[in-house]
């Protein structure tokens, strides 16, 4: 792992967090809350880690504005954006009420709340505990582990009378791989897996509803899987800069459109047609229900934990 890098790409996050929050109003274009997320990443040196989200009320995540969109910001707004150095990833979200309303504020207040806790039990295992380059050893178990992180934002958000949206979990991060390797529940799943030493992004997601999310319409947000040769030039052409540019990092047809034209969409979906490109889906609560996330990255390394994007 790049140390130094990581810490200046979550020292990034958190600046970008810190311009954007209070510019968000009820009624601004979600276009241009985006560009001006990502012109922010880039003046200060960073790349867009993936196309900034922008999910609404009901949709938890992978909403990303198209290169056209019309949508104003209102209702339960999260948002979550990355920025990369040289590949190595601060993942960073933020939900905000833009209805002054209560349930939604408490919403919020719970995710903040969850993730705190599950930062503070991480914190704890290993100031108390570190014995090695790997490992926590502590009442002659290794800790923490994933499902106990989990426990803690399940039971942080039950408290607050809400419910964790369970199948959305944080995730190890690797260079150029943002969901890699270990998953961290948003709940108590069984597995007694240790976290050990590594980047990792932790994500509680609450709800109003039942606490699960399933497909929605297709996001724009494409990640390159395979880079067989297409059969037309255009195509060629998009997954040429795709390759180039994002990598295994996943981008939007907003950027496509913006470096390459409108003409480019045709490649896109040429590509996606011929199994180049996986289009991620909207995540949508089942029930209609309102969600709101907090996300933070955090390094554990040589027995210290450092959150990243804080
Ligand atoms: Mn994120
Ligand atoms: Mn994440």
């Amino acid at each position: 792992m790049n140390t130094q890098k990581i810490i200046q790409a979550g020292k990034i996050a958190k600046q970008v967090r810190e311009f954007i929050e209070p510019l968000i109003k009820k009624d601004m274009p979600l276009l241009d809350i985006a560009k001006k997320i990502e012109d922010k990443i880039k003046e200060l040196g960073g790349e867009p880690a993936f196309p900034t989200n922008l999910s609404i009320n009901n949709i938890a995540a992978h909403y990303t504005p198209s290169h056209d969109d019309k949508t104003l910001a209102h209702g339960l707004l999260k948002v979550d954006f990355g920025v990369h150095v040289d590949g190595w990833v601060a993942d960073t979200a933020f939900s905000i009420d833009l209805e002054n309303n209560e349930e939604n504020k408490k919403l919020i207040q719970a995710s903040k709340d969850a993730l705190d806790n599950a930062i503070k039990l991480i914190k704890d295992n290993y100031s108390q505990g570190h014995s090695g380059e790997n490992s926590v050893q502590k009442g002659g178990a290794l800790k923490p582990t994933t499902s106990e992180i989990g426990k803690t934002i399940q039971e942080t958000i039950e408290s607050a009378g809400f419910s964790p949206v369970i199948n959305l979990s944080g995730h190890e991060i690797k260079q150029y791989e943002l969901h890699a390797g270990l998953t961290i529940p948003n709940m108590d799943n069984k597995k007694n897996i240790l976290l050990k030493e590594g980047l990792y992004a932790i994500e509680p997601f609450t709800t109003t509803g039942n606490g699960k999310v399933h497909d929605g319409s297709p996001s724009g947000i494409y990640m390159l899987v395979d880079e067989k040769t297409p059969r037309s030039q255009t195509a060629r052409e998009v997954l040429n800069f795709i390759i180039e540019k994002y990598s295994t990092l996943p981008f939007c047809s907003r950027w496509i459109v913006k470096e390459l034209g409108i003409k480019s969409l045709f490649g896109l979906k040429q590509l996606e047609d011929n199994g180049n490109l996986h289009n991620f889906p909207q995540l949508v609560e089942i029930q209609g229900s309102k969600v709101a996330q907090t996300e933070h990255t955090i390094l554990i390394e040589k027995g210290e934990v450092i959150v990243t994007t804080e």
